[in-house]
Order: structure tokens, then C-alpha cells, then sequence
């Protein structure tokens, strides 16, 4: 029997990046997915890849950041599947990238909002429907929660950031006498759209001024890139069973970037 049979995963930003390898990994390990994401139509392609492979995907349309539309969105999925077990908490936007003087506050506060408004509302909405049974909860954060390499730009992303830091680790607190587990996944550069479409952008990176080669000059193990597949291993990993002694921990999956 598959690993995560019987499992039901919900996976927000699943139709993309991160979230949709993670959701085809979970779903591969035999975990029914569903996706929540801004537009049905961008998440069927990967209901349909996990489909043709003979797993279950459903897709849920919704704005993390919304408390109405999340409010129903997890209501959805409870109803048909009957429980939740697995939950990655990982749409989100890099917003603007301007210094602080010039950010505005609506600029941030779309950030805050999407990043860790978003979490907060994901898990709090999930957890009526896992507190019976326990469960794994993910929050893609990122090493820029901590750090980050760029000069100037990146103040709202990363408070969002260290935001969901702290809070993931309130949670794993809080949840564990629900069996419930909460952990952080800190990726550093991941190839994504997210990430071509600012770090990549020669542009965008006059822009925000980073100072070395970009990714490998940031890194000790200098990969020129990494998958969303190899953080997938590591969501699969964290939604196990394998890591049930495992709760309120930061993971980095960045080449070690974030020790420099
Ligand atoms: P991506 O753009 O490929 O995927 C993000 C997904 O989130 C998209 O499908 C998007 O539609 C969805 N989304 C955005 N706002 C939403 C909202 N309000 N409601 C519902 N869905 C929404 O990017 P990615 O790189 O896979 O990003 C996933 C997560 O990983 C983000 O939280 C990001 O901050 C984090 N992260 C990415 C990197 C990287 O280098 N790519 C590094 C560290 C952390």
C-alpha cells in the first residue's frame, strides 16, 4: 500500500511552482490533493497529471487571503473527502520590490496579506477537520525570513516571511495536543515563476541590486539552480508518518545559503 493512502492533502498555490510539485508527489505517494489556487483553470493541468496517474485531485478556487472565500473553499473540500490530514500552506507572491521609502502601504500590505494572512487563514480553517485524528501541517516560508541577499526590496516579502516563521512555530505549539504537527520549509532559490520573473529578470535584478552572481555566488554547494521537485521530497518527507517526532522545526533546503 502506498505511503499516504487514505490521506487527504490540501495544497494552496498547488498549480504552480512548489505547490504543484509537492501536490504531485503527495498524490503520488497515494494521497488524495486538493488544490486551492486563484484560478480553476490554472490548476487543471495538474488535477489532469495526477489524474492520468491514477491519483485523485480536486480544485478549489480561492484567495488565500480572503477569509470568506477560504471559509468555503476548505468547507468544500471537507465535505467531500470527509477529513483533512495534510495541509501545505504555500501560495504566495513576492508583491513589490521597491525600497521602503517608495513601498506603499497597499504594496505591503497585499504581501502580508497573501503570505501570512493567507497562512493563518489556510490553518485556521483546516483545523476543525483534522483535530480528531491528528495531522501534518507545511509552511513554505523562505531563507529570506531570516536573511535575505539583495540590497534593498525585500522588506515586506521578508517580514511575511519571518512572519510565518513565528507563527508555524505558535502553532506546532499549540496544535500539538491535537497530534497535529507544524513545520516550516525555508527553500532558498527554487525554479519557479516566482523567481524568473524577478531574479531572472535582468531588470528586476539592476532593481533590487544584488551583489554577487545570482543563485550560485550565494551558495556554498553552488547550484546554478534547483526544482521545485527537490522540495517536493522534503514536503513528501515533513506529511509523512517518517517524521512523526518532528514539530515546530525550520527546514532550509537552500544549498546552505542561509549560513552566509
Ligand atoms: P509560483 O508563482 O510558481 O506559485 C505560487 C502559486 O500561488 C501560484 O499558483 C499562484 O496562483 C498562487 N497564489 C498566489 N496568490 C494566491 C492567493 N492569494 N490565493 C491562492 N493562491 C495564490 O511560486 P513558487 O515559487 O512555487 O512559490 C510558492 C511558495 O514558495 C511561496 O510562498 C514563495 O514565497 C515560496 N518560496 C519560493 C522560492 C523560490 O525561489 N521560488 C524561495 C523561497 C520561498
Amino acid at each position: 500500500e502506498k505511503r499516504l493512502a487514505n490521506k487527504i492533502a490540501v495544497v494552496t498555490g498547488g498549480a504552480s511552482g512548489i505547490g504543484r510539485a509537492s501536490a504531485l508527489r503527495l498524490a503520488a505517494e497515494g494521497a488524495t490533493v486538493a488544490i486551492v489556487d486563484l484560478k480553476e483553470s490554472d490548476a487543471l493541468p495538474v488535477q489532469q497529471e495526477i489524474q492520468q496517474a491514477g491519483g485523485e485531485c480536486l480544485v478549489v478556487e480561492a484567495d488565500v487571503s480572503n477569509p470568506e472565500s477560504m471559509e468555503k473553499a476548505i468547507s468544500s473540500i471537507s465535505e467531500k473527502f470527509g477529513a483533512i490530514h495534510i495541509v501545505l500552506s504555500n501560495a504566495g507572491i513576492n508583491g513589490a520590490f521597491s525600497p521602503i521609502e517608495e513601498l506603499s502601504a497597499d504594496e505591503w500590505d497585499q504581501t502580508i496579506q497573501t503570505n501570512l494572512r493567507g497562512t493563518f487563514l489556510t490553518v485556521k480553517n483546516c483545523l476543525p477537520h483534522m483535530k480528531k485524528h491528528g495531522g501534518s501541517i507545511i509552511i513554505t516560508s523562505s531563507i529570506n525570513g531570516n536573511r535575505t541577499f539583495s540590497n534593498f526590496g525585500m522588506a515586506a516579502y521578508s517580514t511575511s516571511k519571518a512572519g510565518q516563521m513565528a507563527f508555524g512555530k505558535m502553532a506546532a505549539l499549540e496544535l500539538a495536543q491535537y497530534k497535529i504537527r507544524v513545520n516550516i520549509i525555508c527553500p532558498g532559490a527554487i525554479e519557479t515563476n516566482i523567481e524568473e520573473n524577478t531574479f531572472r529578470n535582468e531588470e528586476k535584478l539592476e532593481e533590487i541590486q544584488i551583489p554577487v552572481e545570482y543563485p550560485e555566488g550565494n551558495q556554498p554547494l553552488k547550484h546554478k539552480s534547483a526544482e521545485p521537485e527537490q522540495v517536493a521530497h522534503l514536503v513528501y518527507f515533513l506529511a509523512s508518518e517518517e517524521s512523526n517526532h518532528i514539530t515546530g522545526s525550520e527546514m532550509y533546503i537552500d544549498g546552505a545559503e542561509s549560513l552566509l
